[in-house]
């Protein structure tokens, strides 16, 4: 591991940074289920939990059934609001006493932990993502880093135990800096793995976009500075508070812009139904205008709109699909044809992952195939560029297809079989592209469902082992 210095910003850096304001917001935040049990939430959102909902989770307090110590509640002014009108949305923020009916599944989703060479960094596919802080403005109760945002201890390959730690800029610019230096010294990819240079981040968390103007400022710099080529930020933050796409913001990414031009900015942004970002009159419907085209909230329209209007920065939005939030094909639809009409990209739709009380989010993996397959009829191909992914433990796995019809010959496919596809994989994607063929299981939601139907397997799906070595990324 590369020795850590003190972090030294360069003089265009500092000039950058002195540029930027850094403003506070007022996100309204209700935190936990006491403001609700309590009788202290803000008189127009006490109805948010019914009575009877407050008592069944007020119950649960204090033992192994606890909602709230799976996964911290928080939701905002803006999206309590909206969600008046909308049963997803409120199902996506609101806990629920099922979510901890069955508490099975990983304490570490994807051993994320093993892929990381530097605490706060995971360095497993071409890119690095990063956590730069451990919370949202809201939590989504089927939350994919749920360990992360309720702060558990998670027990390393090591045998070491605890929580997982956040990205700071001395020790990932060093962790940057000596790994590219070995991929430029030996000719272009890492003597160890045989990777290619660290050339892109995804900030990450939680969300960054919950961070200060002049964090996230200095994170961009830094990165920029060590030669990193493109940065992604995930957030969800224009569902939960949009009015943090502020003129502030946005200045302070026209002075990164013009300070490092050469360096790429991408959002990926995080809208799991159309609820969050159309208007709805009373009766629940959407607003359309004259010709049928749906109204934004304006708050979103001016957050979107502020990213796109400035050519440099590309908007992607992607979603997992998840039990009465939106498996709902109609839904994703209108979800797609908006993206794309506004000039973002529909990236990946995704399975639920293998998360602790996974079950209760989780839909099977054939009937999110269905669903999206659905939403996809009557989309233009440029709507319909999204795909469907499963994170397999060894990568980023496409669904391809789900059959119908038995395959002649095939012993074991009378049902139909499905299909994966290896998107990414770990280090420099060797198996990329690879397929794994398995029998139907109509009620599978996660890859060991389909153990006992494996028909083909050149993607290695079942024989999988973990890496030795984050930082060399060898298997065993
Ligand atoms: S926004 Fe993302 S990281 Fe935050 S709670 Fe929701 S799923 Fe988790």
């Amino acid at each position: 591991m590369p020795q850590t210095e003190e972090y030294v910003q360069t003089a265009k850096e500092q000039a950058f940074l002195e540029k930027v304001e850094s403003p506070q917001y007022q996100r309204e935040i209700i935190n936990g289920l006491a403001p609700f049990i309590d009788g202290k939430a803000p008189e127009d959102l006490k109805e948010f939990y019914s009575s009877q909902e407050l008592v069944q989770l007020g119950g649960l307090k204090g033992g192994e059934r606890d909602v709230e110590k799976r996964m911290p509640v928080k939701v905002t002014r803006h999206y309590a609001e909206l969600a008046r009108k909308s049963k997803p949305m409120q199902r996506l923020v609101k806990a629920s006493p099922d979510e901890t009916q069955d508490l099975a599944g990983s304490e570490d989703p994807g051993n994320q932990m093993d892929y990381s060479p530097v605490e706060g960094l995971l360095h497993k596919y071409e890119m690095g993502l990063m956590y730069v802080v451990s919370t949202c403005s809201a939590h989504c109760r089927f939350c994919y880093r749920e360990e992360l945002i309720a702060r558990k201890e998670i027990a390393r390959k090591d045998g070491t135990v605890a929580k997982k730690g956040l990205a700071k800029i001395p020790e990932i610019t060093a962790y940057i800096k000596d790994f590219n230096a070995k991929v430029a010294a030996n000719g272009g990819r890492h003597p160890d793995s045989g990777r290619e240079k660290l050339r892109e981040i995804l900030l990450s968390g939680g969300d960054p976009m919950v961070l200060n103007n002049n964090k996230i400022a200095a994170w961009l710099a830094a990165l920029a500075e060590v030669g990193i080529e493109s940065i992604r930020i995930g957030t969800k933050e224009m569902a939960f508070y949009p009015k943090r796409f502020d003129e502030t913001f946005f200045a302070m990414l026209d002075a990164f812009h013009e300070s490092y031009p050469d360096v790429g900015v991408h959002f990926m942004v995080h809208f799991e139904h159309p609820d969050e970002f159309l208007q709805k009159d009373d009766d629940g419907n959407y607003i359309r205008d004259r010709h049928g085209i749906p109204q934004w909230v304006e708050d979103t329209a001016a957050a979107m709109n502020g990213l796109l209007a400035r050519g440099w920065i590309t908007v992607e939005n992607q979603t997992p699909i998840i039990k009465d939030i939106n498996d709902d094909p109609d839904a994703l639809r209108l979800m797609q044809r908006e993206m794309k009409r506004v000039g973002a990209e529909n990236h990946y739709f995704f399975c639920g992952r293998d998360i602790v009380a996974y079950r209760a989010f989780n839909i099977p993996i054939e009937k999110a195939w269905q669903i999206l397959n659905e939403s996809q009829k009557g989309l233009s191909g440029v709507e319909a560029h999204a795909r469907l992914s499963i994170t397999h433990y060894k990568g980023k796995t496409e669904v391809v297809a789900v059959t119908d019809k038995p395959i002649p010959g095939l012993p074991g496919a009378e049902n139909g079989v499905v299909i994966f596809k290896i998107l990414r994989n770990a280090g420099s994607a060797p198996d990329r592209c690879k397929v794994c063929i398995v029998g139907r299981n109509p009620k599978a939601v996660w890859f060991d469902d389909y153990e006992d139907r494996v028909l083909f397997d050149e993607a290695g799906l079942y024989a999988y082992t973990r890496v030795k070595d984050a930082t060399t990324l060898t298997s065993n």
